[in-house]
């Protein structure tokens, strides 16, 4: 008799957990998702070629708004062999409801081969490790499918360029704290599927003021990151004489204007400077910086700029 009554609780508990992180609040995932589509449809139409491919942070208002004027363009580069941007979503010959039917092409397979990466903390040994996806304190709230170990992977030739920031603002007092870097392509498909699910339990630390069913439309979360190309980086400064973050006026990941780089509104001098300084230095390594982040910076020759990988980040063979 006893069973019958925990059988029910045992089964329910076994599809909870056989769900991944952005698949568990399934109420509401039909909310706005054509909306969505139609969003990036219209994104893609009106561009052709990526400087940073959008994702989660990278489309980020660039990719969808008022980003296009700047020279910042989104996420039109994948799957990677002249697909043109937006028209390929959804992915597999989904029909795509916002076209009349029209059945779209399967997409490239994300690429497997992680033997381009290297491993951050033993090519930059000096970089802090805040692997936010890693964790459960991130905006879904869990730890993001297709993180699997504690590490931080980038290409080859993006750490080497890493190490050269790393050094020159260790002599300044500072290291750099990396908050995510290579992001596989099925961590990014768990954003989507997260965006279109009802949970809004960490709302109040990343999105307080947006309505989660908008976060697509504009452009706050995309459907590829230039994470996913491994030169890409979130990284923010720790200042070694106070043994903290320096403060940079603003939160990793927090979706709204306070994140824009050039943000000033209310910021004191010293977190104006500080944003400046990680900026400036990232840059004369070899990075760009875009105007929706300040934690965000991409290899300017990154090695792979239109291959989208989605080997699991963990330790490197
Ligand atoms: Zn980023």
């Amino acid at each position: 008799m006893r069973y019958r009554k925990i059988m029910p609780l045992a089964v329910a508990a076994a599809l909870a957990l056989s769900l991944s992180a952005c698949d568990r609040y399934s109420e509401g995932f039909e909310d706005g998702r054509g909306e969505g589509y139609a969003a990036g449809y219209a994104a893609g139409a009106a561009l052709n070629g990526s400087e940073d491919g959008g994702g989660f942070d990278d489309g980020y208002s660039q990719g969808y708004s008022e980003g296009y004027s700047d020279g910042l363009k989104s996420a039109s580069e994948y799957p990677p062999n002249g697909v043109q941007g937006g028209s390929e979503y959804p992915p597999n010959g989904v029909t795509d409801p916002s076209n009349g039917g029209v059945s779209r092409p399967d997409p490239v397979s994300p690429e497997q081969d992680s033997s381009g990466f290297v491993s951050l903390s033993d090519e930059v040994p000096g970089v802090l490790l805040e692997l936010r996806y890693y964790s459960s304190y991130n905006f879904v709230g869990e730890r993001i499918d297709g993180y699997e170990e504690p590490v931080a992977l980038m290409t080859r030739e993006a750490a080497e360029a890493l190490k050269s920031a790393e050094e020159e603002l260790e002599a300044l007092g500072y290291r750099l704290k990396i908050y995510d870097a290579y992001r596989p392509q099925t961590a990014v498909d768990c954003f989507i599927r997260w965006s279109e699910n009802g949970d809004t339990q960490m709302k109040p630390y990343f999105y307080p003021n947006e309505d989660k069913t908008a976060l697509f439309d504009k452009g706050y979360i995309s459907k590829t990151s230039g994470h996913t190309r491994g030169s890409t980086v979130d990284v923010t400064l720790f200042d070694m004489a106070l043994g903290r973050d320096a403060d940079m006026g603003g939160t990793f990941d927090f979706f709204g204007e306070r994140s824009h780089r050039d943000y000033t509104d209310g910021l004191t001098e010293a977190q104006i400077a500080n944003r400046s300084l990680l900026r400036r230095v990232m840059e004369e390594n070899g990075f760009k910086s875009i105007s929706t982040e300040w934690w965000h910076f991409t290899l300017k020759d990154e090695p792979y700029p239109r291959t989208y990988f989605d080997f699991p980040v963990k330790s490197l063979d």
